[in-house]
């Protein structure tokens, strides 16, 4: 492979990148709640001068400290991690925090019909793995993570989308053995919350919340424990390939390795690679938080749930009341990433959390932040191995479903690099390769066209 020069200042990492560059500079504050509430933060000091090592990780989010975790601990293989930013400083140290299964924009019908209800049924059978992973994580390296709630909710938000719920419950039972629970309206209303937008439910077992910046500083402080290297602040600004050997390029150090793992899912860089060009549709998510409700507010709206909800618009909403009770309400939006459009999204989730909320509609937003979920052109995550080059994996592509997803990716990647699993174990939902978008340069113009599209569907 041989991959263009490339300049070593960071503003060049995304040279030709689809969204506003302050999106991808993490000089620029998140600004989240989970960043005041995380403890320590665990990046220390950026790579410098030359090192070799066996396993080189590009992306310091879920799946690229799982991969490190599970290279270094399980199979004692030298692995060193390069993020650009502080570890977790993607989408992992700033979602919703919703673990939770099914990574992919396909129905459960599209999925069977594509791929057969065996292989569908081992699909879901890898997200009961996945959210039992986080748990084990946790509890075997004392990660402090605020576990809350057992299982969450998908609220209608009409009347129509309860009659799909109830054919999702019927799916989920039947076909695949899930425990889910149907509520009627009223049962929702008096057992998990009113609210003007709310038309029934169906509870899912697999999943719970956490603080998710807590979970990718703990996974980082336990992979350093079992030995593997992981450097923050360190960009990978140029990536070439010589007689077999990788040579990572940061501002500051040059990383050779055997084998590299791309991890870096919505934040994934034009032009570092040729074979990831064009391949990924970085989607933007929105989250507001309140201050801390009263419990006469949380009474108004009879809000009396742990569990994470997310209604069944096809432009959902996400929402939780966090465990020192402020109200986390998150939706997709923006397609430029500028300052003003972070400005209108604030505004906009504010007025939309007042219209599903009345009781919370003066509530003070304390927080607003956003960050990048990552889609595929078919619509389903992309692990594996580069056809074109077996020493470069990659795992990516968890359309906004990556908390519990992206470590159990991780686990994989390391598995496949150790030799203890091969491209068979990965289902076929999940594998690779990564397809380009036609015309990628039009791919914000392709999301836009799906925005207006979800939007109309949703009136
Ligand atoms: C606002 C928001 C809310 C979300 N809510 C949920 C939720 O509730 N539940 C859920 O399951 N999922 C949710 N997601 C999605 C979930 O967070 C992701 O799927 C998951 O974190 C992906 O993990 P990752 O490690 O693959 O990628 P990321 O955590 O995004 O990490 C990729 C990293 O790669 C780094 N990188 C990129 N290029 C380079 C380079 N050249 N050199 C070095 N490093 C580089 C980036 O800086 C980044 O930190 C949400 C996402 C967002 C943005």
């Amino acid at each position: 492979m041989s991959v263009p020069h490339r300049p070593r200042s960071s503003a060049a990492l995304y040279p030709s990148s689809l969204y506003h560059s302050s999106m991808y500079d993490p000089a620029v504050p998140v600004g989240s709640y989970w960043e005041e509430t995380a403890g320590e933060d665990e990046t220390g000091a950026p790579f410098e001068g030359t090192q070799a090592c066996d396993v080189a990780i590009i992306g310091g989010g879920y799946t690229g400290l799982s991969a490190a975790y599970h290279l270094a601990r399980d199979h004692d293989i030298d692995v060193c991690l390069l993020e650009a930013g502080p570890l977790g400083w993607g989408a992992s140290g700033r979602n919703g925090g919703f673990c939770a299964p099914y990574p992919s924009s396909l129905s459960l019908e599209e999925m069977v019909r594509r791929f057969g209800a065996d292989e569908a049924r081992r699909f879901l059978q890898t997200q009961e793995e996945a959210v039992e992973l986080v748990r084990h994580l946790a509890e075997s390296e004392n990660m402090d993570i605020a576990p809350q709630g057992n299982g969450f909710w998908y609220i209608a938000h009409d009347e129509r989308r309860f009659a799909h719920l109830e054919e999702m419950a019927e799916t989920l039972r039947s076909v695949f053995r899930q425990e889910v629970r149907l509520a009627p309206r009223e049962e929702v209303a008096a057992r998990v919350y009113d609210s003007e937008e709310q038309f029934g439910g169906m509870w899912w077992k697999l999943g719970f919340g956490l603080h998710p910046l807590r979970f990718a500083r703990g996974l980082a402080r336990a992979a350093r424990r079992a030995g593997a290297q992981l450097y923050g602040n360190s960009p990978v600004t140029e990536w070439r390939k010589k007689e077999g050997v990788h040579e990572l390029i940061t501002p500051r150090g040059r990383l050779l390795a055997r084998r590299v793992i791309l991890a870096t899912n919505g934040f994934t860089p034009e032009k570092l690679h040729p074979s990831f060009d064009g391949g990924t549709l970085p989607v933007m998510s929105n989250i507001i938080v309140t201050r801390p409700l009263t419990a006469e507010e949380l009474a108004a709206q009879n809000w009396r749930t742990d569990c994470p909800c997310t209604n069944t618009r096809n432009l959902l909403f996400y929402y939780r009341v966090l465990p020192d009770g402020r109200f986390m309400f998150g939706g997709r939006g923006d397609t430029a990433g500028t300052p003003q459009g972070a400005a209108h999204m604030k505004a906009h989730l504010t007025r939309r959390m007042g219209e599903v909320f009345p009781a919370w509609g003066g509530v003070p937003v304390t927080h607003y932040w956003r960050g990048f979920v990552c889609m595929t052109r078919n619509l389903r995550p992309a692990i594996g191995a580069l056809p074109e080059d077996r020493s470069v994996y990659y795992g990516l592509g968890y359309h906004g479903d990556g908390v519990a997803s992206a470590p159990w990716t991780g686990r994989l990647l390391a598995r496949l690099i150790a030799g203890e699993a091969e491209t068979k174990d990965i289902p076929l939902m999940m594998r690779g390769p990564l397809k380009t978008f036609a015309f990628p340069s039009l791919r914000r113009w392709y999301l836009r066209g799906a925005l207006v599209y979800y939007f109309m569907t949703d009136l």
